[in-house]
């Protein structure tokens, strides 16, 4: 009987005494300590009455033993559901109702809040995980037997289901395939040319799709080897860059790794790549990435839904601001958001995209499903972008953010551009917020690089040079710093209620 991943991720693993990772409190887990780990688990998963399709929450501190977790939910033809450590037990509720997992596994610090917030689900387990052993899963792990057969499951059976982070409405939870998961690996195993000799830098969470797939699948498909820190600190990655031959960031980690003076081209001068993506990595910080280090970071752009969709080439030009081409597999096309139809070269619309990478649909949802799939079974993403002649897509913006002003429309990613290339400024965001004459005033909040003193006066005659009067932001507002959440991405939500009455009249 086959297990559609988990017999690709066998095909592919190294000897099982090849290291698999390592932490920085010392921990190592090799290939065959891997099989064996993800057996025990998937013993105990059986043990608890977990059967094929039934969903597996999870929400822990990041550890190895997470990870073995998820490989056993693959093995037992469960489904695996990850969720953010900073969701709270009301909100867990929701989420619980929704997905109606079989199991529950929480820290257990926060087991007895769980529970009292789940006391109406009289038929879900809930078991404890911790980082440093002892949950009650782990210790049914430990007596279990290294052995499992492995549940027959095929390419179309459900692997994950992975909320959407939510920014408007409820959070839709999107159902992933075995092969959604197994293709896209394969797919970024081969153009990023990773190998067994590879040691990568993670340094992601992993209840998200880029620590938990993108670094994690393209590890195992290559039979290569991690770090595998709790969590970004800047000490700890620089203290670490010597034993390893590639990072996967989001682009804070890199413009925090830029900052800190012991960062240089020596240090990172025997890496083979760098690869950011989750959130737009600015023009700026590309080039400036560049020249401290000799290092083109390799951006790349995904979803939840979809896995990776496209990135910039191997060998080819790593173009700031881009997010380069689809990956094999994958097709693309840019549309018209009302009509869609497809848009000529160069013409900004809405980026689809069709392949093995892409979901299945929303976890029972199918009018959800049904807004944002074509007929032809193009998902249409909500990112807007162009491609240029050589087929480079850049992203201008998601389509909730685009601002439309006195009938105009304004894709933030261009001011902001503009905005950070402005001497002082560190990193900018571009809303709209309502405006009495112009519908939405395009707003510009700014941080200052450190040291620099941000004068609205004179970034405004900058722009004036650079951009139209109908683009330029009605106001410049200074801040320490822009909110993010964990992956990286800018809070816009946040910012567009803050400033909500910036433009109101008094
Ligand atoms: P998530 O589902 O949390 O992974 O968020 C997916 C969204 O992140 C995409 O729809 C994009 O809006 C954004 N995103 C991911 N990668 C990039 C990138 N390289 N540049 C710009 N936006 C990105």
């Amino acid at each position: 009987m086959s297990n559609h991943f988990f017999d690709k991720i066998r095909q592919s693993a190294p000897p099982a005494e090849t290291l698999f990772l390592t932490t920085e409190t010392g921990l190592s887990l090799t290939y065959g300590g891997l099989v064996a780990r993800s057996a025990q688990f998937a013993c105990a998963l059986t043990a608890l009455g977990v059967k094929k399709g039934d969903r597996v929450a999870v929400q822990t501190q990041k550890a190895v033993d997470c990870l073995m977790l998820y490989l056993a939910c693959l093995r037992a033809g469960a489904v695996y559901l990850p969720l953010n450590i900073a969701y709270t037990p009301a909100e867990i509720v929701y989420f619980a109702g929704d997905a109606e997992p079989r199991l529950f596994v929480c820290d257990p610090a926060s087991r007895d809040d769980l529970a009292a917030a789940l006391v109406a689900m009289a038929d879900l387990r809930i078991e404890t995980l911790d980082p440093d052993g002892g949950g009650s899963l782990q210790q049914r792990a430990d007596v279990a037997d290294k052995d499992f057969a492995d549940v027959a499951v095929g390419p179309d059976d459900l692997a994950a289901i992975l909320y959407t982070s939510g920014t408007t409405g409820r959070s839709k939870g999107a159902m992933l395939t075995q092969d959604n998961l197994a293709s896209n690996a394969e797919a970024l195993v081969d153009t990023w040319r990773f190998t067994g000799d590879d040691v990568l830098l993670h340094v992601l969470p992993i209840f998200h799709t880029h620590g938990l797939f993108v670094a994690t699948n393209t590890v195992l498909l290559a039979g290569a080897s991690m770090l595998f820190l709790h969590r970004f600190d800047l000490d700890t990655a620089l203290s670490l860059f010597p034993k390893a031959t590639a990072m996967m960031g989001v682009p804070t980690h890199y413009s925090r790794l830029l900052s800190h003076s012991d960062f240089n081209r020596d240090l990172v001068g025997h890496m083979r790549l760098f690869i950011s993506g989750s959130a737009p990595l600015s023009a700026e910080t590309h080039k400036a990435f560049s020249a401290c280090t000799g290092h083109a970071i390799l951006e790349r752009y995904g979803m939840t839904e979809t896995g990776m969709n496209t990135s910039n080439p191997y060998d080819g030009e790593r173009r700031p601001g881009t997010i380069g081409m689809p990956l094999p597999g994958v097709e693309l096309r840019i549309t018209d958001p009302e009509t869609g139809a497809a848009l000529p070269e160069g013409e900004i619309g809405v980026i689809e995209v069709r392949g093995p990478n892409v979901f299945t649909g929303y976890w029972r949802n199918p009018e959800k499903t049904a807004e944002e799939f074509r007929d032809d079974g193009f998902f249409i993403t909500g990112d807007l972008a162009r491609i240029d002649a050589e087929g480079y897509v850049t992203i201008v913006g998601r389509d909730k953010d685009l601002i439309i002003t006195g009938g105009f429309n304004v894709y933030p990613a261009e001011v902001e551009a503009v905005l950070d290339a402005c001497p002082g400024i560190a990193e900018s965001a571009v809303i709209g917020v309502p405006h009495p004459d112009f519908g939405e005033g395009v707003t510009g909040i700014v941080a200052a690089k450190s040291g620099a003193q941000i004068d609205e006066a004179e970034i405004q005659a900058r722009l004036a040079g650079e951009i139209a009067a109908f683009k330029r932001p009605k106001r410049i507002i200074a801040v320490d710093v822009l909110p993010r959440n964990s992956m990286g991405k800018i809070q816009k939500n946040d910012l567009r209620d803050q400033y909500r009455d910036l433009y109101a009249a008094p």
